[in-house]
């Protein structure tokens, strides 16, 4: 399937967790608003441990899922910032 962009999102914003503030990843986010859902092949720098789960406090911030068959986060409302 065609994506919209070809070149894809170059921002990169920095994801925390809400808890504890830890870095979680760094994320080259399109579009603007609220982290909804993020897609794993956008993620540049992976922090985490255990998929989905805050590498400090194991809170989980985030479910896996499948968003047009890529491989996809699904983030928890309120457990993450950026
Ligand atoms: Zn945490």
């Amino acid at each position: 399937m065609a994506k919209p962009n070809k070149k894809g999102p170059t921002k990169t914003v920095d994801i925390f967790c809400a808890k504890c503030r830890t870095q979680l990843f760094k994320y080259r986010k399109g579009g603007k608003g609220a982290l909804i859902k993020c897609f794993k092949e956008r993620i540049s720098v992976d922090f985490t441990e255990t998929p989905c789960t805050c590498p400090k406090c194991q809170t989980v911030f985030a479910r896996e899922m499948l968003i047009r068959g890529t491989p996809a986060l699904k983030m928890i409302g309120g457990k993450v910032s950026c």
